[in-house]
């Protein structure tokens, strides 16, 4: 299978090619297409499997067509345990989305407000957050979800393991209810099962 065949913008394809990608891993053939129909996803993956392109070049693929909202809120939104793993996924974002116009920011704790607020009033098509920093945000009225169509959960288990079930529920709450749910995470049993029943509408299930 190529990367051609999932029927990508041409621009990511371009951007895959640049960083050496033939073809797709396991997760990657099995998430994109689902994604790209406008499927919800609960995907079990581990760190190393490709599991980041899996849910951002769907989201980029979608958001290469323009908004017709007026909004500048995020039209992305990837919620990550931690402020080591925002920084990959933001880093992946920039990469794959390198030939497209498409704006990415992290909010994350441990950084300064003032940068961030800044960053926040700008024009932004992908946010990639911890989500203790983005409720912070969010309770001072500078996050407007309005035009919110993809919701990633990035290992969904390590943010329930470290409390963020809340936050992450609060979030959720926040966006439309019309938006894309992907969740991704080491295991899907338990409480995520519960979190997925809440959040997710009709999910592919992927395990590889
Ligand atoms: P991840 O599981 O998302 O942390 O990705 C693991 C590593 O695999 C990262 O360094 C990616 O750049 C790389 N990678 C992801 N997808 C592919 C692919 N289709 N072909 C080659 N390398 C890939």
């Amino acid at each position: 299978m190529s990367f051609e065949s999932l029927n990508l913008n041409p621009s990511i394809l371009k951007a895959l090619t640049e960083a050496g990608y033939t073809q797709p891993t396991p997760i990657q053939a099995q998430a994109i297409p689902a994604a790209i129909e406008g499927r919800d996803l609960l995907a079990s993956a581990q760190t190393g499997t490709g599991k980041t392109a899996a849910f951002m070049l769907p989201s980029l693929h979608r958001i290469a067509t323009p908004s017709e909202s007026r909004s500048r809120g995020p039209r992305v939104l990837v919620l990550t345990p931690t402020r080591e793993l925002a920084t990959q996924v933001n880093d992946a974002a920039r990469k794959y989305g390198k030939f497209m116009r498409a704006r990415t920011v992290s909010i994350v704790g441990g950084m300064p407000y003032p940068v961030q607020n800044k960053l926040l009033s700008q024009p932004v098509d992908i946010l990639v957050a911890t989500p203790g920093r983005l409720i912070d945000h969010m309770e001072r009225g500078r996050i407007d979800f309005s035009r919110l169509e993809v919701l990633v959960l990035d290992e969904a288990d390590r943010m329930l393991d470290m409390g963020f079930i809340d936050d992450v529920e609060r979030i959720a709450a926040a966006t439309p209810s019309t938006r894309q749910t992907l969740l991704f995470s080491a295991t899907l049993d338990g409480v995520i099962g519960t979190l997925a029943e809440r959040l997710l509408n009709n999910p592919q299930r992927i395990e590889v």
